[in-house]
């Protein structure tokens, strides 16, 4: 596996063959795994990204202390069979007087883009940069980000980027709760409760295939659930699971999506339950 730390070298390494991409900030677990696997399997070769992108990051947000781990993430990516990782840093991905965004207006306003407003327009402009500097064949996404892959399926799809969008399954640890770098934070205590998003959603699963259709009840349930667990709720809503317009009766694909902070950790998770 090689390592490539600058556009040019990445450019001079991509040939013309069929190519898979996996973006990440590193911290690398198996839910990362699970993409790299996944585009190994279905590409020639397979080149991983890891790069912490400051411009999605809010001033108060976690930038500075985003847990950075670059051999064990080496070491997976080899494992999992990527044949190269791309390591840029922020000087080569923002030079001097850098000032041009890519925005997907609407979608990035709610859920997480309510809390984290810059967030989406962060992800879209690194991730456009990445597709652009990689050229890939295929790109793969976590379902674990939802709104995030809504977002960037619409940008494939609005500014005619030739590559196929690839969304991958939520890894979860056995207990249910979803992998992400962030769960590096929690304390013991944090991360017995960091369960709590998991529980709330699988539940509402349950009520949903019991018949429930109304989202103001599956709602209510979950908040009840979160509050048992979380220390503060940042949302719990059931939105149509292509256009993020909230619901009330659930007659189509609906994401029921979660964000909760354990302690000073701020966690995301969803399910979708379609009739
Ligand atoms: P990140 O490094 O957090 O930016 O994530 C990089 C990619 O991995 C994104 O497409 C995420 O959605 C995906 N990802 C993160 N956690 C998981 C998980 N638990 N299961 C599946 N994909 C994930």
């Amino acid at each position: 596996m090689e390592t490539l730390q600058s556009i040019e070298a990445v450019r001079a390494w991509r040939g013309s063959g069929e190519l898979g991409f996996v973006p990440t900030m590193g911290a690398l677990h198996e839910g990362h795994a699970s993409l790299v696997r996944r585009s190994a399997a279905e590409n020639a070769r397979t080149l991983v990204s890891i790069f912490v992108n400051p411009t999605q990051f809010g001033p108060n947000e976690d930038l500075a202390k985003y847990p950075r781990t670059l051999e064990a993430d080496l070491k997976l990516c080899e494992q999992a069979g990527a044949s190269a990782v791309f390591t840029p840093n922020n000087e080569m991905m923002y030079p001097p007087g850098f000032c041009s965004w890519v925005t997907v207006e609407g979608l990035g306003d709610r859920l997480c883009g309510a809390s984290r407003p810059g967030h989406f327009k962060g992800v879209t402009t690194v991730v456009s940069k990445l597709f652009h500097i990689v050229e890939p064949t295929r790109a793969y996404f976590g379902q674990k980000d939802a709104q995030q892959a809504l977002i960037l399926r619409r940008m494939v799809r609005d500014l005619d980027m030739p590559l196929e969008l690839i969304v991958c399954p939520i890894v979860r640890e056995p207990d249910g709760l979803a992998m992400s770098s962030r769960n590096r934070y929690l304390s013991e205590d944090e991360r017995r409760r960091a369960v709590g998003l998991s529980k709330a959603l699988f539940e509402a699963q349950r009520l949903f295939k019991a018949g429930t259709r109304t989202a103001a009840v599956l709602r209510g349930q979950l908040i009840i659930t979160l509050d048992e667990y979380v220390d503060k709720l940042d949302y719990a809503e059931l939105v149509d699971a292509d256009s993020l317009q909230p619901v009330t009766e659930i007659a189509g694909p609906t994401l029921i999506a979660v964000a909760a902070w354990v302690g000073g950790t701020r966690l995301i998770d969803n399910v979708i339950v379609a009739p």
